[in-house]
């Protein structure tokens, strides 16, 4: 990119979506933060004067040339983009040259800064973002942009800005959305000069949100990318030839038997390194999770789009928060592809050592009760035939402790797997794919049933008809449960239900093998091979844990495996 800060051209300038951009702190954080990160910055210290009105922020990017720091903070000044066509390739996250213009209107404007080979300069701007002459500075190579007495000359829009602990709530929020996008910067934020938050650096956003959302650790997150090649997929007329048609979709997903919240707040979406709103994304996000959490909880769940700039249009907002994505379908699909692949259980998938509390409790009650069976005729593992190409955990029954536990082993330790809901499971997803009801040899005679539940039976596909005083006759039931004893107390139990998927639910839940039921190695094989090729095998349909997992590196922690005591301690 040429550096030279110019001005855009009238007809540029035209088609810009125009508007105020710095109406309140967070608009100055992020515009300041977004010019550092635009020059290459990898640490920038932002820092908080709320009395004061005053902003300021450190960077070590590239800093601006005496030349450019004469030109920067007029309208429509900008190094970033010159021509028409630069709009539809946008790669920095500023473009429009408008921001420290703005600042300079709406506050006292100075810039400290220094190119690499050169001295430093101080510059002080003037309302309409012209340019005091230039003092020599000594400063590291970087720049310093102080934002002074902000709507100094608006007293009206203070007054209508909110109270200062929800703005810096706001800044707060700008800050760790613009960190997620750009793991690789370490932030120090300050308030009246003391240290308000810092976040290190790491290699994804995975490393990332645990230092935003305090309670969630590193050990309940999977990462997960997907290349994309949108040559075939997005040929549109309005897309214009580049040459670049490899997109990557990088995921960080909390998992859902170790995380989730009240709200859908950490449902999130970024697209080439910025924050966006996109609904249609979110809603596909949440659909993927559907019937993984306990009943209203959302998931945890940070998804970075890198796609070619001629796919998106990030002219629609002045805040570019709300953008056009070119064939947002495809993405939506791509999306809860990878959402299901990241949560397979693969050996790529498994975190490291969690459960430490968790293994410890277990421990501990398995030292009471010394009653598991064990049995030592073990039959091999089948070869797991899943259409996708991520390769399955290999997990081998060889117990079953309580009539309810299934102890699966696996290269790096064992699980436990709670029979009844790894059945629900698995079945839960063939009514998914195939919800069938059958005629039924002899009818069933309902009692009582109320008009709405009339309704629900006949809209699951269940024939239905009077049969008598307050009687009715079903004449087919849903597949599954078509055979059982207890297919009566079934029926009734769907037509209470709201939808399709409660049905689903419950016939799935009623169909599923009880705790308590012995079963042979070979049955425990074919649930467990059939439970770990479902496409969400980490929580049941309500939302439950199905497998607690004790990998090896736990178990040697706790039993002190690093004490080395000998040879003849079997270490
Ligand atoms: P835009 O970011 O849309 O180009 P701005 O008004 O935010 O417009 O900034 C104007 C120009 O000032 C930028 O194009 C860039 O050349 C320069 N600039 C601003 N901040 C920095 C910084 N922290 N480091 C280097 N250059 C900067
Ligand atoms: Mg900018």
């Amino acid at each position: 990119m040429n550096d030279a800060i110019q001005f855009l051209p009238p007809e540029v300038v035209n088609l810009i979506a125009a508007g105020e951009v710095i109406d309140s702190f967070a608009a100055v954080v992020r515009e300041l933060v977004e010019n550092s990160l635009d020059a290459g910055a990898t640490r920038i210290t932002v820092s908080i004067f709320p009395q004061l009105w005053r902003v300021q922020v450190a960077d070590n990017g590239k800093g601006i040339s005496l030349t450019n720091l004469q030109k920067c903070a007029q309208a429509h000044s900008t190094s970033k983009i010159h021509y028409r066509e630069d709009l539809v390739k946008i790669a920095t996250l500023g473009f429009r040259g408008e921001a420290l213009h703005s600042m300079a209107q709406l506050s006292q404007l100075e810039i400290l800064s220094r190119t690499a080979g050169e001295a430093g300069w101080q510059v002080v701007y003037d309302t309409e973002g012209k340019a005091g002459s230039p003092e020599a500075v000594a400063i590291a190579p970087g720049t310093i942009v102080t934002v002074a007495d902000l709507f100094g000359n608006l007293p009206v829009r203070r007054k209508g800005l909110p109270s200062f602990a929800v703005q810096l709530k706001a800044v707060q929020n700008a800050i760790w959305q613009i960190a997620l996008c750009h793991p690789q910067v370490t932030w120090q934020v300050r308030q009246d000069d003391k240290v308000w938050f810092n976040i290190s650096p790491g290699a994804s956003a995975k490393d990332i949100l645990p230092q935003v959302l305090r309670r969630v650790q590193v050990t309940d997150l999977v990462s997960h990318q997907l290349s994309v090649n949108t040559h075939q997929s997005s040929v549109t007329s309005y897309q214009l030839p580049v040459d670049n048609h490899e997109s990557t979709i990088e995921f960080v997903l909390g998992l859902p038997d170790r995380c989730h919240r009240r709200r859908a707040d950490w449902v999130r979406v970024a697209v080439n390194r910025r924050w966006v709103n996109i609904t249609e994304l979110e809603q596909a996000i949440l659909a993927a999770f559907a019937r993984t959490l306990p009943r209203d909880r959302y998931p945890v769940c940070f998804i970075h789009l890198r796609i070619d700039p001629s796919q998106i249009d990030w002219n629609r907002h002045p805040a570019k928060t709300e953008i056009y994505l070119h064939n947002i379908d495809s993405w939506r699909e791509k999306i809860s592809q990878g959402i299901e692949e990241a949560l397979r259980i693969s050996p790529a998938n498994l975190p490291g050592t969690a459960y430490h509390e968790r293994v410890g409790k277990l421990l501990k009650v398995s030292a009471k009760k010394s009653d598991y069976k064990l049995n030592q005729d073990l039959p091999e593992p089948e070869i797991n035939k899943s259409a996708s190409d991520i390769t399955l955990m290999e997990l081998r029954a060889v117990a079953q402790v309580h009539n309810t536990y299934i102890v699966a082993e696996y290269p790096d330790g064992l699980w436990l797997v709670e029979q009844h809901i790894a059945h629900e499971r698995i079945l839960y997803e063939k009514l998914l794919d195939a919800w069938q009801v059958v005629p039924l040899e002899t009818p069933i005679i309902l009692q009582y049933l109320q008009p709405k539940q009339l309704e629900q039976l006949e809209f699951l596909g269940i024939e239905i008809e009077p049969f008598g005083e307050k009687m009715w006759a079903a004449r087919s039931a849903p597949e599954m449960l078509h055979n059982r004893e207890d297919c009566a107390a079934a029926l009734l139990e769907l037509s209470q239900g709201e939808d399709l998927q409660t049905a689903q639910v419950a016939t799935a839940c009623r169909s599923a093998i009880r705790n308590g039921t012995p079963l042979s190695l070979s049955e425990m094989q074919r649930l467990l091979d059939d439970w770990k090729s479902t496409r969400n095998p980490r929580t049941c349909p309500h939302g439950r844990p199905i497998y607690l997992p004790l990998a090896e590196t736990a178990l040697a922690r706790f039993f002190r495996r690093h004490w080395v005591i000998g040879k003849s301690h079997g270490i």
